[in-house]
């Protein structure tokens, strides 16, 4: 091989070399991650990776200070319940457990109140023809939480029915209408601006509200609580007071340990409404895994 063969065969390389960087620049940003050995939603700043797609056992966060050790999940602060509609909601304390029971009654306006309801209103954000049958009555929904709900080993997926009461008093659904069955478009067409609507067993919320005038109590992409889960965590607006903004460091379920209005400094692990549209603009309440352990709402 002569030089200029050489010289043209090494230029070819590099040109590939350049251009072959230059793609995968397009599709691929790396980030860093950080090791989280105990899956406490915290990262090991000494044990990192940069990966385009999260790998697993690792985070975003590099907070954690003893990474062989869960962090405590702390206890759920007692200033949250005073948010509950007292109406429709009566908290008894057990000494470790608490004991969510609520006749399903919300605190807001809705369409589907009866037209005789004084918190009836016309419907606007789904028309009448899209609306679910049946109107707002009372029902029944018991829960019994630790007051220092821990992590499960594992997360489990939450099913049909309720899976945590809201501050109003009306019960929290998933992502599915039916068993196994998505919310489709067509059945959100038919929510009233507080993200909500009639089934079977009642006046249920699945959708984050609107950010409509008739709102005036429900989170929209703010800080505010909105009900406690099956597994005794709390669940606030996609917005955390501990920051003022959307929290960067949540782990799969919309989690984090942090303080929040409720908790004066302390921090305890809690969800967050996950900042992201699920068919078209919706925004789901939880749409994803519990990460304590469920207990029965009957
Ligand atoms: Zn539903
Ligand atoms: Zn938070």
């Amino acid at each position: 091989m002569n030089y200029s063969k050489l010289f043209l065969s090494v230029l070819f390389g590099v040109t590939i070399l350049i251009s072959s960087c230059d793609d995968e620049e397009d599709v691929c940003v790396e980030t860093t991650w950080y090791q989280d050995a105990d899956s406490d939603g915290l990262g090991n700043a000494d044990v990192s990776q940069t990966a385009c797609v999260q790998p697993s056992g690792y985070v975003a966060d590099n907070s954690d200070t003893d990474d062989s050790s869960a962090a405590s999940t702390g206890s759920t602060p007692l200033a949250a319940f005073d948010e509950f509609n007292e109406d429709a909601v009566t908290i008894s304390f057990d000494g470790d457990d608490i004991t969510i029971e609520s006749n399903g009654l919300p605190n807001h306006t809705s369409p589907y109140w009866s037209t005789s309801n004084s918190l009836y209103i016309e419907p606007f954000v789904a028309s009448t023809s899209e609306m679910s049958p049946g109107t707002i009555s009372s029902g029944s929904y018991t829960v019994t939480v630790p007051a220092t709900p821990v992590k499960a080993s594992s997360s489990s997926a939450t099913g049909l029915g309720a899976i945590g009461i809201a501050v109003t008093g009306a019960p929290i659904f998933n992502d599915e209408e039916g068993p196994n069955i998505a919310l489709s478009a067509n059945v959100a067409s038919g929510f009233d601006y507080a993200g909500a609507h009639m089934g079977p067993t009642g006046y249920h919320y699945h959708l984050e509200s609107t950010d409509v005038e008739a709102n005036t109590t429900l989170s929209y992409d703010d800080e505010k609580l909105i009900g406690i889960l099956q597994d005794g965590f709390l669940l606030y607006g996609r917005k955390c007071n501990s920051t003022d903004d959307h929290p960067t460091n949540l782990d799969a379920s919309g989690g984090h340990i942090s303080a929040t209005q409720h908790s004066s400094d302390e921090e305890f692990y809690h969800y967050h409404i996950i900042n992201e549209t699920y068919i078209g603009s919706y925004i789901l309440l939880f749409g994803v895994d519990l990460q304590g352990t469920p207990n029965t709402i009957m």
